[in-house]
């Protein structure tokens, strides 16, 4: 693709961060998904739009994507996010099986705003007994069947 398309891609999904926050309707970014030269969805931040912690324009756009291609599989699709992932978003777009991330501000310039992602990241490296949010293992044995009863499952897709 061009540079100048994927220019084009970007200043969409900047111009959904801008106009999230011209008409107050929650934080500065935005994403667009694009298959093939063609964009499938695209969404702003909705945290606050609809008192969804996970709402991140990123994952409201793969969202969208997944319901218009009627899959939960977006391999072959790019995505273009005004603002480098958050650990959140990161983790959805590999789930989502997206080929390729542009992003234009990064998470330095998020936390210089408020919006600060580091702590995540540090979570993510620290030992499970050090993490600020407790983790308290339950049940195990009998979690495990639902696991057991899945390696039977016609629904298995190898690979994921
Ligand atoms: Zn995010």
């Amino acid at each position: 693709m061009e540079n100048k398309a994927k220019e084009q891609f970007m200043r969409m999904a900047i111009a959904l961060s801008e106009d999230n926050v011209k008409n107050n309707l929650g934080g500065p970014f935005g994403a667009v998904i694009v298959k093939n030269g063609v964009v499938i969805a695209g969404s702003a931040n909705k945290v606050m739009k609809d008192n969804d912690p996970t709402a991140h324009a990123e994952v409201a756009a793969i969202r969208l994507a997944c319901k218009e291609l009627g899959t939960y599989n977006l391999s072959g699709c790019e995505i273009y996010t005004s603002c480098e992932p958050c650990p959140m978003c990161l983790g959805a777009i590999y789930w989502a099986h997206i080929d390729k991330i542009y992003y234009a501000n990064t998470k330095v310039d998020a936390a210089n705003i408020g919006f600060d992602d580091f702590l995540i990241y540090d979570e993510l490296g620290c030992e499970m007994e050090k993490r600020k949010i407790p983790f308290v293992q339950l049940l195990p044995k009998e979690a495990i069947n639902a696991f057991k009863l899945w390696e039977g499952s016609k629904l298995k897709v190898i690979g994921y």
